[in-house]
């Protein structure tokens, strides 16, 4: 063996070190991204409308074949009854309790008159949670059960108040109230337009501080805690029922959407405003946050 052969070898160990380290393994943010954009292609989905009932559909034939409920009623609104449908899907778990990862789905019935997508603001969380459905389907989970749910009428459907808003939520957190499934729920994790590129989750003072904690120590474990929690607002949302309640519940929640939140509720909270990167922090976080309720 010549000396330049022994250095060439010696140059390709030295250069095969890094690719050693055992790889952190992520979530795969393209794929939520895909989703959000098969989503987010049927247009406006505005209670009442053709293409409410088209979103209904896909979330019906994407979940065919797990275990799916269509929560159907009527919400009372100040434009009279409004039929709206929350879907939750099942991945049953080891541990007696359940885990539930929730987001809304459907867009701002004032906002018809303008092309409003609501790309980040319901799109980009339902792709989340599509593509977070693909890491838990096909087997019994090690920990508590984990519920997918996807709530109607989260926007207001004129302007926002308490009775006019989270019709959704309001609705299955009174019905689970009544039949005692509340008291099995571990923790409620809300997502809510956290596709933003730009993103800059916000610490909402309505969530439960341990809850919050784990989130945070979720972050670090993939070193993304620069996204999270640096400013602190009280937020309502679809979370609000259940901490009502007594729920441990968070939202977690980018608000500040374009610059001075010029995306949020405009015909500009569009696909190309969120990205694959964010989904992947997202879905490392949560999943990771799962796995650290599940250890509590
Ligand atoms: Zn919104």
């Amino acid at each position: 063996m010549s000396l330049f052969s022994i250095w060439k070898r010696i140059a390709v160990a030295l250069l095969l070190v890094p690719l050693a380290a055992p790889a952190q393994q992520h979530f795969n943010g393209d794929k939520a991204l895909e989703y959000a954009r098969q989503f987010v292609a049927i247009g406006p989905r505005w209670p009442t409308s053709q293409n409410h009932l088209k979103a209904e559909e896909f979330l019906r034939n994407h979940f065919r074949h797990d275990q799916l409920e269509e929560d159907a009623f009527t919400a009372s609104t100040p434009i009279g009854a409004v039929p709206m449908r929350n879907f939750i899907v099942r991945f049953p778990g080891k541990k007696d309790g359940v885990i539930v990862l929730a987001t809304h789905y459907e867009t701002n019935y004032p906002l018809r008159t303008i092309n409003y997508l609501g790309a980040n603001d319901g799109g980009s969380t339902t792709g989340l949670l599509l593509a977070i459905a693909d890491q838990l389907r096909g087997k019994t989970l090690d920990g508590y059960s984990v519920w997918l749910v996807f709530f109607d009428g989260e926007e207001a459907i004129q302007s926002w108040t308490d009775s006019d808003s989270t019709y959704g939520s309001r609705h299955l957190a009174a019905r689970w109230g009544r039949d005692g499934t509340l008291g099995k729920i571990k923790a409620f994790i809300l997502a809510d337009m956290i596709g933003d590129k730009d993103l800059d989750i916000q610490h909402d003072t309505n969530s439960t501080e341990w809850l919050v904690d784990l989130v945070r120590q979720a972050a670090k474990k993939f070193g993304d805690e620069r996204y999270f929690f640096k400013r602190e607002m009280a937020i309502g949302d679809d979370h609000l029922p259940f901490v009502r309640r007594g729920v441990p519940s968070i939202d977690v929640i980018d608000l500040d959407y374009g610059p001075n939140d010029s995306y949020h509720h405009t015909d500009k909270d569009t696909m190309d405003k969120i990205s694959s990167k964010s989904l992947t922090i997202d879905g490392d976080v949560f999943l990771e946050t799962i796995r650290l309720i599940d250890l509590r």
